[in-house]
């Protein structure tokens, strides 16, 4: 299975440094910001630093160190947002992916969304 990844993505861009973004943590593989159209109180988008266009891409490719690195920049977000399910009220994390996942740019992110009650997990289908 080919994944075509498009070096063009917005999220590519916040990496390459040619256009700006609230960050939240940057640590070796990974980068987390705040969502241009925040959803909730905390709502911020965690990516893997390398070139994956979602998560099935990025688990089939990313090296060990790359998936524990990102694993850990999710926990650590939710930790400095005070939104830790130990601590705060918790949390829902979002990945997007394709068609159906209604993904609107193509490079792995997580949501993590918080801070109020945030509803049943999906709408109605339609
Ligand atoms: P998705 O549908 O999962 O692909 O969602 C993409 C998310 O990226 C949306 O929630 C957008 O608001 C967000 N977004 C798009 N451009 C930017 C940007 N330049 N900085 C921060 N968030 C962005």
């Amino acid at each position: 299975m080919a994944y075509t990844y498009d070096d063009q993505n917005v999220f590519a861009k916040i990496l390459r440094g040619e256009i700006p973004n609230d960050t939240v943590l940057e640590t070796a593989h990974s980068l987390a910001f705040r969502d241009i159209n925040a959803q909730a109180p905390t709502h911020v988008l965690v990516i893997p630093k390398g070139r994956y266009v979602n998560f099935d891409h990025f688990a089939a490719e990313a090296t060990e160190a790359e998936i524990v690195d990102f694993i850990r920049a999710v926990g650590e977000v939710c930790r400095i947002e005070g939104v830790a399910a130990d601590r705060g009220e918790g949390y829902r994390l979002i990945a997007n992916a394709g068609r159906h996942g209604v993904q609107e740019v193509p490079h792995l992110h997580v949501h993590v969304i918080g801070g109020r009650v945030l509803g049943r997990m999906l709408p109605a289908a339609g």
